[in-house]
């Protein structure tokens, strides 16, 4: 004999109820069937609704019966002939009928009681097991039961307690046919005085298991709509996996601590006569499915599961008057009991100066009530603090009998939440060490479970989302690059990038699985009108784990909110120079919020676009190196302006010619006063550990203060054209000597300066092509020859590449 069950997603409707029927009628050719059906979806849902309304709402209550009728005439007249069809609503007419009756009643009357609640919450289970169970009929052989005859209860309702000696005896003696498939409504039983009680939302599990224990059963299968019991819930978690092997006491750890998939105590009957229970899928009867047994034990992982509770609170009792006094925790508990709260967590620091308490929302304020009666006393002489209630908060555990013994989950665990801004409110570990679990804000669920489960479960694969601001010039690039790479990234280094937010500075979209970059333009054409403030606020409020902001614009309003977005550990890249070259203060304040909640402030692309110059500085600091100078060439602008003059045309004309060609700034006279080369070198400076501010570099300018004084673009380059001599005497001065003229930028013996001069044929600046950067950094360990980075250090692609690096960099920290 096996018992299969057949949960509310399976029998939703006509068209599932076949499907049932199909598995059924397969199996009961070839042995002894009981099985077991919950009420239609949502049936016991609008049933509670039936009930809270009865009261001060009747009219909406027996409207929501007649709705419930109404889906039930209907799929019975899809299932059954007109004339069975007529028979089965006639049985489903006296049930319905008859609580429609008690809900006028009780409308009259003003009183709900826990006897009448059950009668109305077992009707789902009745209506759905009659249409059924004339419908098996037409297929083969039938009986349907009443539990109520077998499963003996207290009258505790609501959760009503099984007498199991007396149920399990009920079922041993029964006879039923052996040719026919016993059908049995679940979630449904009997007290002594032949009242209906019931098992606790989700209990038809349980009914199933009662048969299956009493049969002393082969098997129970539970069919859901889910392959299987999985490694996270799969609503939260869609990488969530099916568990093929679980043991009794894993799966019960992780169906008490939510995982819905089988109602908790489901498992004790089997597990008592080591009963197979397995979870099947309805709608893929093919899987597998997930099989609990007892030798599971050995082979499994070292974490089964992640799962979590909802809607909870934490209690905390605290004070000075809690150290030392052994009654305080027995007296806590008791007025808990007293109330009948269920504590679902309990912490206590071993200064015993505080405990914490989780129980579910719904019971916060009879239990503050009852600890605030039982302390009134301390309370009032100051000797415990006003009782505290933390709310909306959840549990999130890691699940597995492998865990104990096993240095470092625990520490994997936080570090994992730490990582991802989660703050942890408690901990607790049972001594079994089969569950650990943690309180956390509710806001963090989502990306807690997923951040740990990627952690645990797919420690091979990332995924990583990004929050793009500006898609200009280097913007619109890194979102090519990233469009070709991403594939790639996920083959490869088996990192899942997506483009979660993007902005301009019109427009701002948002996808959580990822906006497509074969036409994100037409994504953010699309989008809500952009504005800062809410673009930061989308991208707290959507939470995700592994979030990256990059900042691709040249604005100064974008670099403000980089502090609250480090603040939620999420980490910045940027090419934005703003920030980095802000006043030291702000520089600093920026990187102490990255390293305080562990998110990182990364900006390569500041100095030489793509190349490795301020990754190599941080690695010659961190391995414990000391920069004694640092000379470079930094502005690609200027680079290329110096080397395409050559006294034969004008000098005018050549920075024209740059910036029509886009290597300059729009008013070139930013990169010509130097001003652009003093921030990278003060970026330099900080990174390799100095105090530093602009104004403590020394910027020579080759061009006269009225030139920079001008007042626009075009009466600039009036100035200019009135200063060629100058600058060509300087050409040719260094020409005559065999000497380039290259912008350079140098720190040494505290001095930092930017200017023109000259360099000899034997200098490393002196064969500097195009718009290539340079930079020498000399140190303790390079005192001699200095290490050299070089290489373009202006455009695009290089820039965009350079971001790529960065993010790469997050993934992998
Ligand atoms: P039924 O109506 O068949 O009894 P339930 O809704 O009670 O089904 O339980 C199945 C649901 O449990 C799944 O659809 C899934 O969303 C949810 N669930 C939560 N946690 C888990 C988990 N760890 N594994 C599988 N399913 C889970
Ligand atoms: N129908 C009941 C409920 O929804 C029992 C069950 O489906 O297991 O709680
Ligand atoms: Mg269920």
């Amino acid at each position: 004999m096996k018992v299969l069950k057949f949960g509310g997603t399976s029998v939703a409707s006509a068209k599932n109820i076949k499907l049932v029927r199909n598995i059924v009628a397969a199996r009961a050719r070839k042995e002894q069937l009981f099985v077991v059906v919950s009420a239609f979806s949502q049936v016991t849902n609008k049933l509670q609704s039936v009930v809270d309304d009865s009261v001060n709402n009747n009219k909406a209550a027996l409207k929501t019966l007649e709705q419930i009728k109404k889906q039930h005439y209907e799929a019975a007249e899809e299932l059954l002939s007109k004339r069975e069809a007529t028979a089965v609503k006639k049985s489903l007419d006296a049930s319905l009928g008859n609580i429609e009756k008690i809900i006028e009643g009780v409308g009259i009357i003003g009183e709900m009681t826990p006897r009448i609640n059950d009668r109305v919450m077992s009707l789902g289970e009745r209506l759905s097991s009659a249409i059924i169970g004339a419908y098996f009929n037409k297929e083969f052989a039938t009986d349907l039961i009443n539990p109520g005859d077998y499963i003996h209860t207290d009258s505790h309702f609501g959760t009503a307690n099984v007498n199991y000696k007396v149920t399990y005896d009920n079922i041993a003696k029964a006879k039923f046919p052996k040719k026919s498939v016993i059908l049995s409504p679940g979630f449904m039983a009997h007290d002594v005085e032949g009242n209906i009680t019931t098992l606790g939302r989700g209990g038809s599990d349980f009914s199933a298991a009662i048969f299956a224990r009493g049969l002393m059963a082969e098997e129970l299968e539970i069919w859901t709509d889910v392959d299987g019991m999985m490694t996270a819930d799969p609503r939260i978690v869609r990488s969530a996996k099916v568990i093929e092997n679980i043991s009794y006491e894993d799966a019960m750890e992780l169906s008490h601590f939510g995982a819905k998939v089988v109602y908790p105590p489901t498992i004790q009957p089997a597990l008592q006569k080591g009963i197979p229970i397995r979870i099947k899928n309805t709608f893929n009867p093919d899987a597998p499915g997930t099989q609990i047994t007892d030798e599971a034990e050995k082979n499994g992982t070292t974490v089964q599961g992640l799962t979590s509770i909802t809607n909870v609170v934490l209690v905390n009792l605290k004070g000075p008057g809690m150290v030392g006094i052994p009654s305080m925790s027995q007296r806590l508990f008791k007025s808990f009991a007293e109330k009948n709260i269920n504590i679902i967590l309990i912490t206590q620091a071993s200064s015993e100066h505080t405990i914490s308490i989780v129980i579910s929302e719904n019971e916060a304020n009879t239990a503050a009530a009852s600890v605030r009666r039982e302390f009134k006393q301390e309370i009032e002489q100051g000797r415990i603090d006003p009782l505290e209630i933390e709310k909306d908060l959840v549990i999130v555990a890691l699940v597995g009998s492998n865990m104990q013994h096993q240095v470092g989950v625990s520490g994997k665990m936080f570090s994992t939440l730490g990582a991802n801004g989660v703050n942890i409110k408690a901990i607790a570990q049972g001594s079994s060490e089969r569950n650990i679990s943690t309180v956390i804000e509710a806001r963090d669920l989502k990306k807690a479970l997923n951040s740990l489960h990627e952690d645990f479960f797919l420690s091979e694969r990332k995924r990583l989302n990004l929050f793009i601001a500006g898609v200009g010039n280097v913007g619109g690039e890194f979102l090519s690059q990233l469009k070709k790479q991403a594939p790639i990234l996920l083959d490869k280094e088996h990192i899942d990038i997506r483009v979660v937010g993007l902005a301009n500075s019109k427009k701002m979209a948002f996808n959580d699985e990822g906006i497509k970059l074969n036409n994100w333009r037409r994504s953010l054409d699309a989008g809500k009108p952009m504005k800062m403030v809410n673009f930061i606020g989308e991208l707290k409020q959507l939470n995700l784990r592994n979030s990256i902001f990059i900042d691709n614009t040249a604005t100064d309003e974008v670099p403000k909110y980089y502090e609250e977005i480090l603040t939620a550990s999420i980490s910045v890249v940027t090419p934005n120079k703003v920030a980095a070259a802000s006043a030291y203060e702000n520089y600093l304040k920026i990187k102490q919020t990255a390293l305080r909640y562990r998110s990182q402030f990364l900006f390569e692309t500041n100095v030489g676009a793509g190349l490795p110059v301020i990754s190599t500085l941080n690695d010659l600091v961190k391995s414990g190196d000391k920069v004694t100078a640092i000379e470079a060439v930094l502005s690609g602008s200027l680079n290329f302006i110096f080397n395409n003059y050559d006294g034969s045309r004008p000098f005018t004309e050549v920075v024209k010619q740059a910036q029509e060609e886009g290597y300059t700034e729009p008013d070139p006279r930013i990169d010509l006063s130097g001003l652009d080369v003093k921030r990278k070198l003060l970026i330099l400076m900080r990174e390799a550990g100095l105090i530093a501010e602009l104004e403590d570099i020394i910027g020579k300018q080759f061009l006269s203060e009225k030139a920079f004084k001008a007042r626009d673009v075009s009466s600039f380059y009036n100035v200019l054209t009135k200063e060629e001599d100058a600058i060509l005497a300087r050409f040719e001065k260094a020409n005559k000597k065999g000497n380039k003229l290259k912008f350079v930028a140098r720190y040494k013996n505290g001095k930092a300066t930017t200017e023109l001069v000259e360099v000899a044929p034997d200098h490393p600046f002196f064969n500097l092509e195009g718009k290539d950067n340079i930079v020498l950094y000399y140190t303790s360990r390079y005192a001699e020859q200095p290490l050299i980075v070089k290489g373009a250090g202006a455009g695009a692609a290089v820039t965009a590449s350079g971001i790529f690096a960065d993010v790469i960099r997050v993934a992998h920290s």
